[in-house]
């Protein structure tokens, strides 16, 4: 993607050289160019870092609120018991020392993109050359849904703890509810895993219980074959799954839950609402005037987005169509960080960008799946797509597998992160 003598000449020429080259030296001379970068996952913490490790030159700042971050990777074994908080949390440290980026522990709240400033809630002003927006995901109101009580446990942290609550409150014979909201959502095979470990949860407590799963899809939407045949054998009798059935309230007093088609009662419930792009993408004017425009439209050669000059999106708030994964969240932000690079040097972005991401779903508590796909960039439509015969999915979950996603996991983190 970026050669290492290319990279070398980059961090010898310098910033001047580098700004000069482009014009943009006009508004000082002698300033290192800035990047600033809002939301500190997976896609906003390999942006920064890379951007510095590729040419450390180039000033880049992190706006983050939480001194670390909490994967939703492996978050379902949280929820298990199986995995503890310490191994699903990530610190900002080596950022910081290891490559120099300016962490700002704080939020972004307002962004002028004709003066190219962005605020954060305590009032401080950061500048910038490029922007870059990763902040995740936002959610569809459901009436009566109060995520603080009614955990859906999509951003990790506390609601992955308040998420276990719920699982270790299903009585003997309860039954937990969830509910999958329409495609495309974060992490495609990730509430299908989750009905698996409930169920393989309350299975192991003896606790006789029933998980129904409500899906607004008309089908499994990702490793179909893995999880019918998790659905009707290994849970056969414990998961009851209904396909094209989508929330439309929830009254938590009465522990209900109703859809478009009858009203079911809870014990315990998660609930994960329809998905978009984080709120800041929309307050960006990211997504445009449609209000049907949930993810922002970007060209994935850079990110940078198709409306608004200089300001790129990266991860799940983007709008490629492809999947929205932490390791997709990685590779775009490589991709992003390449063109950023570029970009200060004066050179136009890869012309032929590659992509790739990997799931790991437990699908007990001993074994897992996987699923994997790589895009390619296709000049004649300007859009990422899937390289042919690379979608897959394991044959059948193993012991090996499950031991093969904590290496995985391990990778990506210390990719993102360390
Ligand atoms: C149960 C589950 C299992 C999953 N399993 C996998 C898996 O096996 N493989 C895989 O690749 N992916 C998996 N994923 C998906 C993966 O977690 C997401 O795709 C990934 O986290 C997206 O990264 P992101 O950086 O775009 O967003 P996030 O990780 O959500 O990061 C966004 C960050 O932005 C910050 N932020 C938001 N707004 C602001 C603001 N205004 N100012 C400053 N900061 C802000 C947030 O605090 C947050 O830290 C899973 C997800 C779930 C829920």
């Amino acid at each position: 993607m970026f050669s290492n003598n290319r990279r070398k000449l980059l961090q010898a020429s310098g910033a001047l050289a580098a700004v000069g080259s482009l014009g943009v030296a006009s508004r000082a001379q002698a300033a290192a160019p800035r990047v600033v970068v809002v939301g500190g996952g997976f896609a906003g913490a390999t942006v920064a870092k890379y951007v510095r490790l590729w040419n450390p030159q180039i000033q880049v700042s992190l706006i983050e609120p939480n001194p670390s971050h909490v994967s939703c990777i492996l978050s379902n074994l949280v929820m298990t018991g199986a995995a503890g908080m310490s191994t699903i949390t990530l610190r900002y440290d080596a950022l910081r020392t290891r490559y120099g980026v300016n962490i700002v522990a704080d939020r972004a709240v307002g962004i002028d993109t004709v003066s190219r400033v962005v605020t954060t809630a305590n009032g401080t002003r950061l500048p910038y050359d490029k922007l870059v927006l990763a902040p995740g995901i936002d959610f569809d109101a459901i009436p009566g849904l109060d995520s603080a009580v009614l955990p859906h446990a999509w951003q990790a942290g506390p609601q992955t703890l308040a998420l276990k609550a719920q699982l270790d409150s299903v009585p003997a014979g309860g039954t937990f509810v969830m509910s999958i909201p329409k495609a495309p959502y974060r992490c495609p095979p990730g509430p299908y895993e989750r009905a698996c470990l409930l169920a393989d949860s309350l299975l192991r407590r003896r606790r006789a219980g029933k998980v129904i799963v409500l899906d607004a899809n008309s089908d499994v939407v990702a490793e179909p074959h893995t999880f019918h045949t998790a659905f009707q054998t290994t849970y056969a009798g414990v998961i009851d799954y209904r396909p094209s059935s989508e929330v439309l309230s929830v009254d938590w007093a009465g522990k209900k839950i109703v859809t478009n088609w009858e009203t079911i009662a809870f014990d315990a419930a998660n609930v994960i609402p329809p998905q978009r792009a984080g709120k800041l993408v929309a307050a960006a004017g990211l997504l445009g005037s449609d209000p049907a425009t949930r993810w922002a439209p970007v060209n994935p050669l850079s990110y940078e987005s198709k409306l608004v000059p200089n300001v790129h999106v990266i991860g799940d708030s983007q709008g490629t169509g492809q999947p929205k994964s932490g390791h997709m969240a990685n590779a775009q932000a490589k991709v992003c960080a390449d063109a950023l690079v570029r970009y200060f040097a004066g050179e136009q972005p890869d012309p032929a960008p590659m992509t790739s991401s990997a799931c790991y779903s437990p699908i007990t508590a001993t074994t897992a799946s996987w699923l994997t796909v790589v895009f390619a960039y296709d000049p004649v439509s300007g859009l990422m797509k899937a390289v042919p015969n690379t979608l897959a999915e394991a044959p059948a979950p193993t012991k090996g597998h499950y031991e093969d996603m904590f290496g995985w996991a391990r990778n990506l983190f210390a990719d993102s992160f360390g």
